[in-house]
């Protein structure tokens, strides 16, 4: 019988509530000492993040230490502190001045704590009328004022941009076609990025049953921005062959050079062309905070939606994207639909649609907004575009150190953050310096191919990087060369 018994007497006339605990800690104090300790260890990682190797592989033990079974009796909490301890230093890597790889921001002290927060309020921010909702209205006005985008826009704190750009082209596919009920059908609609518009773009054609297909790559100029000339054929090729043109994507700072499509021009084209214009700026878009930056994402307020992420080059830790769309009608168009137990009231904790899960796919959804709420309060937009403009110099400064080098060839102007060269000596030769750099723990940038090539690329959102670590990178990888191929 086992777990029946208590059924069984129930149903006997005798209920049994022999046992009183719940799942907390049974001493509250033990955990307090506990949690304090391991906080303190957790500051004192985020103090020292520069120190040791920019990135560490998780030791054989540790590994196989995450290969227990399923564990029936539990360990207790202080089991877990120490074993969260443990894990600390095996982080990607981000948290380091010297990490250049892909693009990922180095976080920050403001989310430690909005976490710590978020962790005992434990608040679904699906919807209803609560706090936590009120911090996420907050971010949503703030994002609107800092992109230049009307009172009527709305937004929603998401993963990321992968996720935003699912949630902003939805919006655009239902404001053109009636597919929420019906599907997509025999649809005939096609959308246009640039070569390199990062494939979240293309992965959400995919997902939104218009097939990746449907996204046609618009080629770039030497700067490696969308050719506006070829967009211009592109979309009259495409209608008349009956095709049916929607939606145009700008990137603003593409993930492999860092290059800024002329948003302005675009926004152009899409009124003339009658074209929903979403724009991508990931990492870019932070950039209306960065006197450097500004002037290169004129034209981002005049876009349908915009994606981007906070964890980026905003530096709030991981993970949080954020959407915005222009036209909050349209947005609620896209998902609204209260089931019976979702209806909402007039008072009540249940008052105050619209909710998040009116502008978006998920239902239950934790309290991301706290940690970008945190992190704009503690250190204002002034210090945060400053970082970005710092970023920008330094890989300027970066650009002329490679330059300085014989033995190594840039491969693209800079034209934010990203800075992509190759050894002159060839493809084989250039992956084995990042590889070199990466395992030797002295800095991590990261591979890409540039107009065929395979690239260093170096990308620095990175709050922490001083100008000294890029002269320990640039001795870095003549140190590999020298180390690897002669002798
Ligand atoms: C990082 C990036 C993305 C994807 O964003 P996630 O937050 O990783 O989902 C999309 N576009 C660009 C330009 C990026 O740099």
């Amino acid at each position: 019988m086992g777990a029946d018994a208590g059924v069984a007497g129930y149903g006997g006339g005798g209920i049994v509530v022999e046992d009183k605990r719940n799942l907390d800690p049974e001493d509250w104090q033990d955990f307090a000492s506990e949690a304090h300790a391991l906080l303190d260890q957790a500051i004192a990682r985020m103090a020292a993040a520069g120190e040791g190797p920019v990135w560490r592989p998780l030791p054989a033990e540790m590994q196989a230490g995450l290969q227990a079974g399923l564990p029936t009796r539990g360990a207790g909490q202080a089991a877990v502190a120490e074993q969260l301890a443990a894990l600390l230093p095996y982080g990607v890597g981000n948290t380091h001045p010297r990490f250049f790889g892909w693009v990922h921001g180095s976080g920050g002290a403001a989310s430690l704590l909005a976490e710590i927060a978020a962790a005992a309020m434990n608040a679904n921010l699906g919807g209803r009328d609560h706090g936590a909702i009120y911090v996420e209205k907050q971010v949503v006005a703030w994002v609107r004022q800092m992109l230049g985008f009307p009172e009527g826009a709305s937004g929603l704190v998401v993963s990321g941009t992968s996720m935003a750009t699912i949630v902003a082209l939805k919006v655009a596919r239902d404001a053109r076609i009636a597919a929420r009920a019906a599907g997509v059908g025999a649809h005939r609609l096609v959308g246009y990025a640039s070569t390199e518009a990062h494939n979240c773009v293309a992965r959400a054609f995919d997902m939104l049953g218009l097939g990746a297909d449907a996204l046609r790559a618009v080629p770039v100029n030497a700067a490696f921005e969308m050719d506006l000339g070829a967009l211009g054929e592109m979309v009259a090729t495409d209608r008349a062959a009956g095709r049916e043109p929607f939606l145009l994507v700008g990137t603003a700072g593409s993930v492999n050079v860092g290059a800024f499509d002329d948003l302005a021009a675009l926004a152009d084209i899409a009124a003339a062309e009658g074209l929903w214009l979403h724009v991508d700026g990931a990492f870019g878009a932070a950039g209306v905070l960065s006197e450097v930056l500004r002037p290169r994402l004129k034209g981002i307020e005049r876009a349908d939606s915009v994606a981007f992420d906070f964890h980026k080059w905003l530096h709030v830790n991981y993970d949080a994207g954020f959407v915005l769309l222009r036209d909050a009608a349209l947005h609620l168009a896209a998902f609204e639909g209260a089931p019976d137990y979702l209806a909402s009231c007039e008072r009540g904790l249940a008052a105050g649609r619209p909710w998040p899960v009116d502008y978006g796919p998920e239902l239950s959804r934790g309290f991301r907004a706290l940690k970008i709420w945190a992190q704009i309060t503690a250190l204002g937009t002034g210090a945060l575009g400053a970082a970005i403009s710092r970023n920008c110099a330094q890989a300027l400064a970066l650009a002329e150190m490679v330059d300085a080098e014989p033995s190594l060839e840039r491969l693209a102007p800079v034209a934010s953050s990203v800075v992509v060269f190759a050894h002159v000596d060839g493809d084989a030769v250039t992956e084995d310096i990042v590889l070199r750099l990466q395992e030797s723990g002295l800095a991590v940038p990261s591979l890409t191919t540039v107009n065929g090539r395979r690239a260093v690329r170096v990308n620095i959102t990175n709050h922490r990087t001083r100008d000294a670590d890029l002269r320990v990178l640039v001795d870095g990888v003549t140190a590999a060369i020298k180390r690897g191929f002669s002798g």
